[in-house]
């Protein structure tokens, strides 16, 4: 028998993808899935619609979230300078009242953000971003960046989402701005609260250094954390390798997913991404 195809991350319109939970489902059914999680940024509301369409679709399915965490290195080690992590909830109970309460409470501090991207923005002579922003984001309470950046390619100043990050929206650029979200503990209590395991989401990406990084890793063992994102969309085969030693050597399980966020958005169709090394414990080992 072929290993079990497994995919532990993906969006929907319900945050920063493209389609509704249940066209993701049908990506996943025909990209060979047969585990599938929706993990939409700060927000479980989709979740009901994709367990139904992953069911139908003969598909085991697993609640899933993906909360933005902010996270600074201690003094000494190049801290405190707060950078974004990303931090995946798997095995969540959706209704769970602390999850809710605390993923309400983060997604409370979008709107503000919005305005201040946009701001920022118009002082760069682009004017109109938190409109057109809107636009693109059904779900009112999710406002990120990634519908800047469409409205950036939308109006030209882009010729792509990937270009709109580059020049506007990430890190020195005129349209980025800090933000404050959840805490590492808090992250970890909501998820661990709701009965799941958390995952930290692709951690190649992160600006941080090797140092800083194993501080991270660290904590976020201390804390309870249970697995690291070794296959995902965002890594190249030098991090596949790389944090697969990171889980071996932290003791970390291991995760696969392709962050797909919809056609056009996603080096990775769902299921697409090579298994994981044979030696290491996937992070749904004992799930079935
Ligand atoms: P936000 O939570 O609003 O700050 O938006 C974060 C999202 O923006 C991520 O989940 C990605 O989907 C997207 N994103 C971040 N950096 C980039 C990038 N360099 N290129 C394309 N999309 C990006
Ligand atoms: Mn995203
Ligand atoms: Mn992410
Ligand atoms: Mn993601």
């Amino acid at each position: 028998m072929p290993p079990m195809n497994v995919d532990l991350h993906s969006h929907s319109i319900a945050s920063d993808g493209l389609l509704p939970a249940m066209e993701v489902a049908a990506r996943a059914k025909a990209g060979g899935v047969d585990v599938w999680a929706l993990t939409d940024h700060d927000e479980v509301k989709a979740l009901g619609e994709a367990r139904s369409a992953a069911e139908a679709a003969g598909m085991q399915f697993v609640d899933g979230v993906e909360i933005s965490v902010s996270w600074s290195p201690k003094a000494g080690n190049g801290g405190p300078k707060d950078t974004t992590i990303h931090v995946v909830g798997l095995q969540i109970d959706p209704a769970n009242q602390v999850l809710l309460d605390g993923l309400r409470q983060i997604r409370s501090g979008r709107d503000e953000r919005a305005e201040r991207i946009a701001f920022d923005l118009d002082i760069a002579g682009i004017p109109g971003t938190l409109a057109g922003a809107r636009k693109y984001a059904v779900n009112p309470e999710l406002l990120s960046r990634s519908h800047f950046a469409r409205y950036l390619v939308e109006v030209g100043k882009a010729s792509s989402t990937h270009q709109a990050f580059h020049h506007f929206l990430t890190e020195g650029k005129p349209g980025y701005v800090a933000h404050q979200w959840a805490t590492l503990p808090e992250a970890m209590h909501w998820i661990s609260s709701a009965g799941g395991i958390a995952v930290v989401a692709h951690p190649g990406r992160y600006k941080l250094s090797q140092p800083q990084l194993n501080e991270f890793f660290a904590e976020f063992k201390d804390l309870g954390g249970g697995a690291i994102e070794v296959m995902t969309g965002s890594h190249t085969t030098t991090q596949y390798n790389h944090f697969a030693d990171v889980s071996r050597c932290f003791g970390f399980m291991a995760s696969r997913g392709s962050d797909y966020h919809g056609p056009g958005e996603s080096r990775i169709e769902p299921g697409a991404l090579p298994p994981l090394p044979a030696d290491l414990k996937p992070v749904w080992h004992d799930w079935f």
